[in-house]
């Protein structure tokens, strides 16, 4: 998980380099205090309190600029990794093992539910996902997203495709979020 941090600095300082989408001006650390929602399991949330953002420096202007970010997916503050791989898991395997996995990191079974619809209806409909979708031939089942499209990335060097799944992802997770075209 550590990993996930790590990509999102990265995706930051690139942000920041770039200075005020405005007016070009300095980029100022303003980071969100972020709760995570529907995760209650030990240790993840430490990773989720805060969300890096900027603010521009030049009086006038004080906008905000939000990177990307692989752990912040959509409008809500969803934790992206479990996002991804709880949902991804509940098309494959047994109701056992989603069971399991709803107690491990305190996520209730109807949550579950949530984000999986939320995969086959907002994101299966989105602008991002026709963005993105013509990458695949074959196509990717968009009635098993995400567990379709984790089955089809292409990770790079050794990095888990878990990972390169949400690096794919981070655009929606600022806005215009699902709007978003894929990079
Ligand atoms: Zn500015």
């Amino acid at each position: 998980m550590l990993l996930l941090p790590r990509i999102d600095d990265d995706l930051a300082a690139k942000a920041q380099a770039a200075g005020c989408s405005y007016c070009g001006g300095r980029l100022d650390v303003a980071d969100f205090p972020r709760r995570p929602l529907g995760v209650g399991g030990d240790g993840i949330e430490d990773n989720y309190v805060s969300r890096r953002s900027f603010c521009c420096a030049v009086e006038g202007c004080r906008r905000r600029c939000t990177p990307p970010s692989v752990r912040f997916l959509g409008r809500k503050v969803y934790v992206g990794a479990l996002v991804v791989l709880a949902t991804a898991l509940q098309h494959g395997p047994s109701k056992q093992s989603v069971t399991k996995l709803s107690a491990l990191l305190g996520i209730s079974r109807r949550t579950l539910v949530r984000w999986r619809r939320w995969w086959s209806t907002m994101f299966a409909t989105s602008r991002f996902w026709t963005s993105l979708r013509g990458r695949f031939v074959p196509a990717v089942d968009a009635a098993t997203l995400p567990a379709s499209l984790l089955t089809r990335v292409t990770p790079v060097d050794d990095e888990p495709p878990l990972v390169t799944l949400l690096r794919l992802l981070a655009p929606i997770s600022t806005r215009p979020h699902l709007e978003a075209s894929a990079s």
